[in-house]
C-alpha cells in the first residue's frame, strides 16, 4: 500500500539518500559543509554530482536546472539536459561538480535595479547545499543563489543565507556569555502558514482582471459575503477536499510538512501550514508550495488565487511567518527554560528581538510591502501597517516587574531578580489570543503576521534576522565587557523594556484608537503604503545596519529600492489600463446596451398603451445614463492620470503619483461602475459576479 512515509520525500536527494548513495567521507564532508558552512572542496561537489545524477536519472529525470529566486518574487530555472554526445554516436549522460557548484544562466532579463553594468551583463548562480535538490516533472532542480560576477545578489536567497549568518554569529557569542560554548550553530526557522483562494476556472476566463492582474478591478458586493462567518473551518467541500488530497500527495513528494489545512474566513478561502523548518529551506518550500498549488488546481479545473485581496469588501489573504532561533542541540531560544540561567538568556534573546522590532519597524513594514499587500494592512482584517508587538499577559507582567523591581505575582519571591528566579513556563494557549497584532509571541515563537500571501517570505525573515542580529551584537559587546556579568545583564534588560515598552501592545490592533495612540502618543511608525514605506530602505540606520551585518552592500540596497518601487508602479499601471479596457470596451457598452433594451421597452409599452407609466424604465435608463456619462468622465481622468506618469522625474516621484493619483481615480472608476452592475440585468452585465465567483465551487 502507497502510505505517505513510504513517498514522504521520494524526490528529494535528502540525507536518506546522499548517505547511501555518498562513500562515508564524501558524506562527512558534505555533511560539515551543510552543518556549518565550511566551504566545500571540488572532489566533493564531482562525487556529489555524479550520486545527484544517478538518483535523478533513476527517478526519470533527464534535465538538471539551477533554480533560483530572483527579484521578480517568483522561482527562476533554466533546462539543461544530462546528454553528452559520446565518440559512438550515441549520448552518455553527465553532470559535473562544477556544473552542481555554478551555472550562468542569461540573466539579463531579471530585475537588477542598475546593478549589473551593460560588460556585467551576466550573472551566476551558485549551489546552496543547505537546501535539498529535488526532482519537479523531468528535472534536476539545485537550489541555488543568484549573483552577478561583480558578488551584488541579485535574488533573495543570497541576503537571507547572509542573514542566517550574521544571526548565528552574534546568538553563538551570547550563548558563550552563558556558557553555551559547545554551540556550534545556531540557526532560524520558519513556519509559514499560507492563505489563497479557489474558483473555478469557467469563472476565471471570464474575467479579464483576474487574468491580467491576479484580483478583481470591478465588482459589486454580493449579497452574501463573509458576514455568516460559515466558511471559517468549514466542511471542506469535495471538490477542494480532492485538490488539498493531490496537493498534499506532491508536497509530501518533494518532502515538504505540509501539516494541517482549513477553510478560512472568506467563502472560497483556505489555508495550508506545513511543519516549520531552517529558514531557507522553508522559504524554499514556501515558493514550492505557492506554485504547486496553482498546477494542481489547474488539474482539478481550479484557479487557486495567491493575491493579497483578489475581492473588494472580502477578506484578502496573508502569509503567517511563524519565527524563532535554535540552536544545533535543539534548543529554542524563544522558549522559557527550567533553570534561572536559562530564563535569563531566554530574556535577553526575548529583548533582543523587542529592540529589533522597534529599532527596524520600518524594516519590517518594507518587508511585507507590496502593491497587493496594502489593501490589506490597516483594513480591519489583517495587522495595521503599524508594527507593535503582543507579548500576553503573562510575559508582559514579568516585563513590567524587572522594569520596576516590583513582585511579579507568578513567582514567589519578592523581587524579579535575574539568574535567581525562574519563569513560569509560557502556555500557548494562554499567549496566542491576540490575532490583530502584526508580530505577536505565541509561547515559543513569534508570528509575524503582516506578509502578503504572494510576498516570498524571504524578505521578511531577511529584516527580522539582521534587525535581531543587531542587537544581539549590541548586547554582546557590552556584556562581553561588563566587569560583573549578572548586574550588567540584569541592567541591560531593564533598560531595553524602559527604552523599548513602547512597540509592546496587547490590545486590539484593529482598533482605530490604536493608530492614534500609536502615532500620536507612542510615536510609532504608520507607512500606509507601498510607495510611503520604501523610501526609508536607504536611511542611514538601515544602511548602517544592514552593511554592518553583511547582509546587504549600499548598492545592492539601491537597486532593491528601485526593484519594489518599479514593481510597485508597474502593478498599478497594469491595473489602471486593465480597468481602462474593460470599462470601455465591455463595462460602458453593456450599460448601453441595457439602456437601450429598456428603452426599447418603455416604446413598446407605449405604443400599445399610450397612456402607461414606464416609471422602472424611466428611472432605470435616467440613473444608468448618468453613471455611463460618469464612467466615460472617470475613464479619461484615469487616462490622464496613467499619462501623466510618463512626468516623472524618478521612481520614488512615480510612486507617489500612483499612490495620490491613479488609485484615486481607479476607485472612483470601479465606484461608477459597481454601482451600474447592481442596476444592470444579470444577463447584461459582461463578467461574472462576486456570488458567481466566491461560490463558484461546488
Ligand atoms: P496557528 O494557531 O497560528 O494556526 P499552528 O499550530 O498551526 O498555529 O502553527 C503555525 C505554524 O507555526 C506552523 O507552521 C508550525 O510548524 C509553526 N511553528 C510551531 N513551532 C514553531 C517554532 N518553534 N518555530 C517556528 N515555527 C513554529
Ligand atoms: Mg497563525
Amino acid at each position: 500500500m502507497k502510505t505517505v512515509s513510504n513517498y514522504f520525500g521520494s524526490l528529494v536527494f535528502d540525507d536518506r539518500v546522499m548517505k547511501g548513495a555518498l562513500s562515508a567521507k564524501v558524506y562527512a564532508s558534505l555533511k560539515k559543509t551543510i552543518d556549518e558552512g565550511t566551504e566545500l572542496d571540488i572532489s566533493v561537489a564531482n562525487a556529489v554530482a555524479t550520486a545527484m545524477k544517478d538518483w535523478a536519472i533513476s527517478k526519470g529525470a533527464t534535465h538538471f536546472t539551477h533554480w533560483f529566486q530572483p527579484l521578480t518574487g517568483i522561482t527562476a530555472e533554466k533546462h539543461d539536459s544530462f546528454i553528452t554526445p559520446s565518440p559512438d554516436g550515441g549520448v552518455i549522460m553527465e553532470f559535473s561538480g562544477k556544473e552542481l557548484i555554478k551555472g550562468e544562466p542569461d540573466a539579463s532579463s531579471f530585475p537588477n535595479g542598475g546593478l549589473r553594468a551593460t560588460f556585467e551583463a551576466r550573472g551566476y548562480t551558485a549551489w546552496d547545499p543547505t537546501s535539498y535538490a529535488f526532482i519537479k516533472g523531468k528535472t534536476l532542480c539545485i537550489p541555488t543563489a543568484f549573483c552577478s560576477y561583480g558578488g551584488h545578489a541579485l535574488d533573495k536567497k543570497t541576503p537571507l543565507l547572509r542573514s542566517m549568518e550574521a544571526l548565528n554569529k552574534q546568538a553563538l557569542r551570547i550563548l558563550k556569555l552563558f556558557g553555551n560554548d559547545k554551540v556550534k550553530r545556531v540557526t532560524s526557522s520558519v513556519g509559514p502558514e499560507q492563505e489563497y483562494f479557489l474558483i473555478t476556472k469557467e469563472m476565471y476566463d471570464k474575467r479579464p482582471d483576474i487574468q491580467l492582474t491576479g484580483r478583481t478591478l470591478f465588482g459589486a458586493k454580493p449579497p452574501k459575503g463573509q458576514e455568516m462567518d460559515d466558511h471559517y473551518f468549514g466542511v471542506i467541500k469535495p471538490r477542494v477536499a480532492a485538490f488539498m488530497e493531490e496537493l498534499n500527495e506532491e508536497l509530501w513528494n518533494l518532502g515538504i510538512l505540509a501539516k494541517t489545512e482549513h477553510n478560512e474566513v472568506a467563502p472560497a478561502q483556505h489555508e495550508l501550514a506545513p511543519i516549520y523548518t531552517t529558514t531557507n529551506i522553508a522559504t524554499d518550500h514556501n515558493q514550492l508550495t505557492m506554485e504547486i498549488m496553482q498546477k494542481v488546481a489547474a488539474r482539478h479545473g481550479l484557479v487557486c488565487l495567491l493575491h493579497e485581496k483578489p475581492f473588494a469588501g472580502v477578506n484578502g489573504s496573508g502569509k503567517h511567518n511563524n519565527w524563532s532561533i535554535a540552536t544545533d542541540a535543539g534548543q529554542n531560544l524563544l522558549s522559557p527554560g527550567e533553570t534561572p540561567y536559562e530564563n535569563a538568556q531566554f530574556l535577553l534573546v526575548l529583548c533582543a528581538v523587542i529592540k529589533a522590532v522597534d529599532d527596524y519597524q520600518d524594516l519590517l513594514r518594507i518587508s511585507a510591502a507590496t502593491a497587493g499587500n496594502d489593501h490589506r494592512l490597516g483594513a480591519n482584517e489583517a495587522p495595521p501597517a503599524v508594527v507593535s508587538i503582543f507579548l500576553g499577559d503573562e510575559l508582559n507582567a514579568v516585563m513590567e516587574a524587572i522594569e520596576n523591581d516590583t513582585p511579579y505575582q507568578g513567582i514567589e519571591k519578592t523581587q524579579m531578580k535575574l539568574g535567581v528566579d525562574v519563569l513560569p513556563k509560557f502556555n500557548r494557549d494562554t499567549t496566542d489570543r491576540n490575532r490583530t497584532s502584526p508580530f505577536a509571541f505565541t509561547g515559543n515563537k513569534f508570528e509575524f503576521r503582516m506578509l502578503g500571501s504572494s510576498n516570498s517570505i524571504a524578505c521578511a525573515n531577511i529584516m527580522l534576522n539582521s534587525a535581531v542580529a543587531e542587537s544581539l551584537g549590541t548586547y554582546a559587546d557590552r556584556l562581553e565587557g561588563a566587569e560583573d556579568f549578572e548586574t550588567a545583564l540584569h541592567e541591560m534588560i531593564k533598560k531595553t523594556i524602559k527604552d523599548h515598552k513602547n512597540i509592546i501592545f496587547n490590545g486590539n490592533g484593529y482598533d482605530d484608537s490604536w493608530i492614534k495612540e500609536a502615532t500620536e502618543k507612542r510615536g510609532l511608525l504608520n507607512y500606509r503604503t507601498t510607495a510611503d514605506c520604501m523610501p526609508h530602505l536607504l536611511d542611514k540606520k538601515n544602511v548602517d545596519m544592514l552593511t554592518k551585518q553583511g547582509v546587504f552592500t549600499e548598492a545592492e540596497l539601491q537597486s532593491r529600492y528601485e526593484i519594489m518601487l518599479e514593481n510597485y508602479c508597474k502593478t498599478i499601471t497594469i491595473e489602471a489600463n486593465a480597468m481602462v479596457n474593460m470599462a470601455k470596451t465591455q463595462i460602458a457598452p453593456a450599460i448601453s446596451s441595457y439602456i437601450a433594451k429598456v428603452a426599447k421597452t418603455a416604446t413598446a409599452k407605449k405604443a400599445l398603451i399610450s397612456d402607461v407609466a414606464c416609471n422602472y424604465e424611466t428611472n432605470i435608463v435616467r440613473k444608468l445614463s448618468a453613471l455611463n456619462d460618469t464612467v466615460l468622465v472617470k475613464v479619461e481622468e484615469l487616462e490622464n492620470a496613467i499619462v501623466s506618469l510618463d512626468n516623472a522625474k524618478d521612481i520614488g516621484e512615480e510612486s507617489a503619483m500612483i499612490r495620490d493619483n491613479v488609485l484615486a481615480k481607479m476607485s472612483e472608476l470601479r465606484l461608477a461602475c459597481d454601482e451600474a452592475e447592481t442596476l444592470t440585468a444579470k444577463n447584461y452585465w459582461p463578467f461574472p459576479s462576486y456570488a458567481d465567483l466566491l461560490f463558484s465551487v461546488k
